[in-house]
């Protein structure tokens, strides 16, 4: 008999609740009782959505992040939130978000307090607690390579750990009352150690010792209150793993194998690699595999484990929304379950974590492409599918199975989905599509001629505050209670103010502020052909903040100019060059959910080859200068250093198809919203950007040392100050940023530029912040 177990479950809520619970609570317009209340809610709720599973995941709920728990429960808190007077929650909550220095003398919950991530700015108000003091929040990071971002650990050489074990306890009581068949969920140690930083160049491996015994009383606890098995999470073996770190995977389960629990070792997100060999040898009850990511691990990883470990096999994608090919799985997985038995468990690859709740919400999407779909829930009813199929026989599902072929075929098939048009111009790509007609010694000289700008030209990343008017205005637009001209009238007065506000100001390269745009992808995909958009597909990046990425379904091609009349009426109002503003083609790719059946390098190509048909109607319409953001180019690198090459070469190619096809005199800029290029700077170098603005002020530029060491040819424009906070630079340290930058950089490259788009800031701090800005630049053009 093959089992069906779960990994996790959307912590969210359907309807978000969670995110609007927490968002209440931290306002201080909720109770702490109340927000304690929805959470047990939602976990009820969602037991209960689960409960024909065999094993149920719990402990995977959180209030703000999993790994966080997991800090809480190790009893390992920052020193700095030691010693807190209040309820261990708002403590979680000062770690996880801080307390601006601002907001702690305010006391009346006014400030903001506020984090940004991965180019998602977000302002929510802190709640005003019991205490008074600022704290630095801890650090978010990328979940290994998806869109959720976890608090990083923050170790060092006197790190202790004390076990705390009544969150995961209580919610296995409320488990067990409501009768659920409890599968607790933990971080294992070798994967948490990983996850976090040591300071002080600290051996983080030397914790292991002070963990482990926190580990087993922490297990000893749960086998106490019931649990049989747990689900033990080490997705640091997807990674490439150094000799001491899988040293330390036989150290740490050989301790942990003492203990009165059987212990499920998860691993997801990627082949195990040259790993294989060690999961098999670790003396745990089973192994969990990403059946999705490395089909190709199942039969080996079967021969190298004991006839009594459980086998997991993760075969429907926890991190997609394509229906699975039940017909096929079964094929494969028959001859697995014959000779497994009651060893086979079925689980989604992965958490389903990283896919939105229901599909049965998305009423609005055509009923086509819904059935071509599957979110976390009927991820779960694909998994009964075939347990039933396996253990009963396949005619007790054969309606559904035959509908599931049906689907499936009518993807394959579909005019939607594959346009010979698109897959011819893909064929016919060719390099010289992505190169420049002439070198950058070349261009800068024509363009210069043609754009007389001055020494340390100014400039912003985009955006302009994206007032309580033009969300209005969109809002309106979107019900049919503002007409198109209506709306486009709203919208070119926001431009006109915005053109008016530059101008004022003194900035040297103009944007029209990009009033029209929800967000930088779905703009974009909106008008695209081959992309759809749910109406309640969110996913958790970060605590309470969620996203909604495109489905990214068919054959990408552009149907008409996107922003063409945006930016040509921007630039009737001023002499001054406005840059038309584009989401470039990896960006879009990365921020989307993409399709399963071509390579996703293929997807970016046609995502490139429609960016491209935009950049050369700008062009044609008189733009002098085009930036293409590729926000999200560094976050796609895969997991394994060995294959960042074949990534980097074609999404670094498919940007410069979509950026290069323009004459030397025009402008073409980048934007990346990070600076950490050390290891990609030749890649980097290689899209060919006449200007590159990048993220530095946080690090005073000294990561433009990468810049220098390179030689990096081209423009640069390192932020000179964080939008991130609501603060307002002074003049004389954007002076002394700029005056730092030129010691990496040559002054005639140097732009002044702020680090990122300004939509999340309001105009009382942008019009101070720039006017300094502009006045910086003055200054320094005296003194070059
Ligand atoms: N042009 C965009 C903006 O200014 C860039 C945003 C981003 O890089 N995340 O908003
Ligand atoms: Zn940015």
């Amino acid at each position: 008999m093959a089992l069906v177990h779960n990994l996790g479950f959307p912590r969210i809520g359907a309807q978000r609740e969670l995110k609007f619970a927490l968002e209440a609570y931290w306002r201080g317009d909720s109770s702490r009782d109340e927000l304690i209340g929805v959470g047990a809610a939602l976990r009820r709720r969602h037991w209960a959505q689960q409960a024909r599973l065999d094993f149920t995941p719990v402990g995977d709920f959180s209030f703000y992040d999993h790994v966080l728990d997991m800090s809480f429960t190790l009893g390992h808190l920052p020193e700095r939130v030691r010693g807190f007077k209040g309820h261990e929650l708002d403590n979680y909550f000062r770690v996880a978000r801080g307390r601006s220095a601002d907001r702690a003398a305010a006391q009346l919950g006014q400030g903001n307090a506020e984090r940004s991530h991965a180019g998602h700015n977000h302002n929510n108000e802190d709640h005003a607690g019991a205490e008074c003091c600022p704290v630095t929040a801890g650090e978010l990071t990328k979940w290994f390579d998806t869109n959720y971002h976890y608090i990083v650990p923050e170790f060092d050489s006197t790190t202790t750990f004390d076990l705390n074990a009544s969150r995961l306890l209580s919610q296995l009581r409320e488990a067990h009352a409501q009768g659920v068949k409890a599968k607790p969920v933990i971080i294992g140690p070798v994967t948490y150690l990983a996850l976090g930083k040591a300071r002080n160049a600290s051996d983080r491996l030397a914790l292991l010792a002070r963990l482990l015994p926190v580990y087993e009383a922490l297990l000893e606890q749960l086998a106490e209150a019931g649990a049989q098995w747990v689900q033990i999470d080490e997705p640091i073996l997807v990674t490439e793993l150094a000799a001491d770190w899988q040293q330390a995977f036989r150290t740490a389960y050989e301790a942990l194998a003492t203990t009165p629990v059987k212990l499920l070792l998860t691993t997801y997100f990627g082949r195990l690699g040259g790993n294989l060999a060690l999961v098999a040898e670790l003396p745990v009850a089973g192994v969990h595999l990403d059946a999705v990511s490395a089909p190709d691990e199942v039969a080996p990883l079967i021969a190298h484990l004991n006839a009594d470990q459980v086998v997991s096999l993760g075969v429907v994608n926890g991190r997609n929304v394509w229906k699975a090919d039940l017909n096929a799985l079964l094929a494969t997985l028959e001859p697995v379950a014959t000779a497994l038995g009651d060893r086979l468990w079925l689980a989604p690859s992965c958490s389903l974590l990283h896919v939105p709740v229901d599909l049965a919400l998305e009423t609005e999407l055509d009923a086509q492409l819904r059935s071509w779909l599957a979110f976390a829930t009927q991820r779960l009813d694909e998994l009964h599918m075939l347990a039933t199929a396996l253990n009963e026989g396949r005619a007790i599902v054969q309606h559904e199975l035959a509908r599931n072929r049906k689907d499936l075929e009518s993807r394959r098939t579909s005019a939607r989905v594959r346009r010979q048009a698109v897959q011819n111009a893909v064929a016919a790509v060719t390099p010289a599509l992505g190169t420049r007609r002439s070198r950058y010694g070349k261009r800068a000289v024509a363009q210069a001629e043609r754009l007389a700008l001055p020494l340390f030209p100014t400039t912003t990343i985009g955006s302009f505050p994206q007032t309580e008017t033009i969300r209005r205005a969109r809002r309106l637009h979107r019900s049919g209670q503002l007409s198109a001209s209506e709306y486009r009238q709203a919208m070119h007065a926001e431009i006109e103010r915005c053109i008016r506000a530059q101008e004022a100001l003194g900035l040297d390269v103009l944007v029209h502020g990009e009033a029209e745009r929800n967000d930088m992808v779905e703009y974009f995909g909106e008008q695209l052909d081959g992309f759809a958009f749910s109406r309640n597909g969110w996913v958790q990046s970060y605590g309470s903040r969620c996203v909604k990425p495109p489905i990214l379904y068919g054959d990408v091609q552009r149907t008409s100019p996107m922003t063409v009349q945006w930016i040509r009426y921007a630039q009737s109002l001023t002499d001054k060059p406005v840059k038309g503003m584009l989401t470039g083609p990896v960006t879009m790719l990365n921020w989307s959910f993409v399709r399963d059946d071509q390579p996703r390098s293929v997807t970016c190509l046609q995502i490139a080859l429609a960016i491209r048909e935009e950049v050369l109607d700008l062009e044609r319409a008189g733009v002098q200068i085009i930036q293409i953001d590729e926000a999200a180019l560094r976050e796609g690198l895969p997991l394994r250093r060995q294959e960042w090459k074949t990534y980097l070469r074609w999404a670094i190619d498919a940007y410069r198809v979509a950026a290069n096809g323009v004459d030397d005199a025009t402008q073409i800029h980048t934007h990346m919203c990070y600076s950490e290029f050390n290891d990609i700077i030749a890649s980097i170098a290689d899209m060919d950007a006449d200007v590159i603005t990048i993220e530095t002020s946080r690090s005073d530029m000294e990561l433009l040392q990468a810049f220098e060491t390179f030689t990096y040819p081209n423009a640069i424009g390192p932020g000179v100050y964080d939008i991130h906070t609501p603060n307002i630079p002074d003049k004389d340290t954007i002076i002394d940023r700029v005056q730092k930058a030129s010691r990496y950089i040559a002054p005639r490259r140097l732009w002044v530029n702020p680090d990122c788009g300004l939509k999340t800031r309001r105009w009382e701090e942008v019009t101070p912040a720039l006017r300094n800005m502009v006045e910086a630049a003055q200054e320094l053009r005296e003194l070059f």
